[in-house]
């Protein structure tokens, strides 16, 4: 750290993202990537895109922002395009929470909340979730600020259902609701459907995970459009063009390429189911979850050994220091192949 930066930024731990392995191939299951790769349409999209990269992208992103509202039953108005949707959340911290309204959320959920408070200098009010890691609905109730859930919440995968939503929203309409959808899609119902209802909800969501976008950076909010003027102030105010060409081609091909999408999300959900059930047959516990991961833990094999275990025989999975989890192991869920040889990894360690 140099003497030159500011007090504000050098407090700041920022966010630890997954590993990138560049040295050795490892099945890699620790960052919530698809297996499978981008819509073919949209390469095409974006191979026309990549061309036309001496012009700036279109701030607006007009095409891309209209099919994804079209796609979810909503006005163009209430949609904001973002670059991943960790730049949406970034500009909710921005827009909706100061020193007199923290940001809150629960103890164990997305890590990314506490960094943006830290960088946006707001205060943390932070929710502990219950022994069974349900959320801790009174508690969000009664809070007062700006609250971040992830639905389904990261890594335990749970998710809560739109009614438990609701009664948030309603408990305090002049509140802030932020409900980050990043792994929606992987079967259960979206928030969006309440965006006309109350004029306090945010919903985010993201490319990265149901349609293989993580590389290419294309998240968004959808609210009503008035809270999305609000967050356009932020957008114009810090970078215009924050959607590139070619993600904004890859993210058109995305939307149209319906049945790709389909098919994926169908084929993850069914691998999950396999590998919940191959792990719970191996003596594992694991939550419920919703999303494109499962969290498992072992009595007899605690989760940083597991994961240094599977790590030496090249399947990455994500292992978090955090003392009321460090039982667990969040296993993105890969392609079939790659599950059962997570599942023949696993059945040596524990035969070990
Ligand atoms: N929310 C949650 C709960 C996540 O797990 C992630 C992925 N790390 C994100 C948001 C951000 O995803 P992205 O910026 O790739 O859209």
């Amino acid at each position: 750290m140099s003497k030159f930066l500011n007090q504000k930024i050098s407090k700041i731990t920022p966010y630890v993202p997954g590993e990138q392995p560049k040295h050795r191939e490892y099945i890699k299951l620790n960052t919530n990537e698809s297996p499978y790769p981008p819509s073919k349409l949209g390469v095409e999209y974006a191979n026309e895109q990549a061309k036309l990269c001496y012009l700036y992208s279109d701030p607006e992103c007009t095409e891309l922002t209209s099919l994804v509202a079209e796609s979810l039953l909503v006005k163009a108005e209430q949609v904001l395009l973002t670059n991943g949707s960790d730049e949406i959340l970034n500009f909710a911290f921005m827009a909706y929470c100061d020193e007199k309204t923290p940001a809150v959320f629960n103890d164990i959920t997305y890590g990314f909340y506490k960094v943006f408070a830290e960088l946006n200098g707001v205060p943390s009010t932070i929710i502990p979730l219950k022994q069974d890691f349900s959320v801790d609905v009174d508690a969000f109730m009664k809070a007062q600020g700006t609250i971040f859930l992830a639905n389904p919440n990261a890594p335990t995968g749970l998710y809560i259902t739109l009614d438990i939503i609701e009664k948030i929203l309603a408990s305090n309409p002049n509140r802030i609701v932020v409900v980050d959808e990043a792994y929606i899609d992987f079967g259960s119902k979206s928030a969006v459907t309440l965006i006309d209802k109350y004029d306090n909800l945010l919903v985010t969501q993201t490319f990265s995970k149901s349609r293989s976008l993580a590389g290419a950076r294309l998240g968004f909010g959808v609210a009503n459009a008035k809270l999305i003027a609000d967050l356009k102030t932020i957008k114009y105010s810090t970078n215009p063009y924050n959607v590139n060409r070619m993600t904004l081609g890859l993210g058109k091909g995305a939307i149209l390429d319906k049945e790709y999408f389909d098919k994926n999300c169908k084929k993850i959900i069914a691998d999950r189911e396999f590998t919940t059930i191959e792990l719970e047959k191996l003596g594992f516990t694991l939550t419920d979850s919703k999303a494109n991961f499962v969290f498992a833990k072992h009595d007899k094999i605690d989760g940083k050994t597991l994961y240094l275990k599977l790590k030496d025989k090249g399947v990455l999975v994500r292992h978090f220091d955090n003392q009321r989890i460090t039982d667990y192991n969040r296993i993105t869920i890969g392609s079939h192949q790659q599950m059962q040889k997570l599942i023949v990894a696993i059945k040596e360690i524990l035969g070990e």
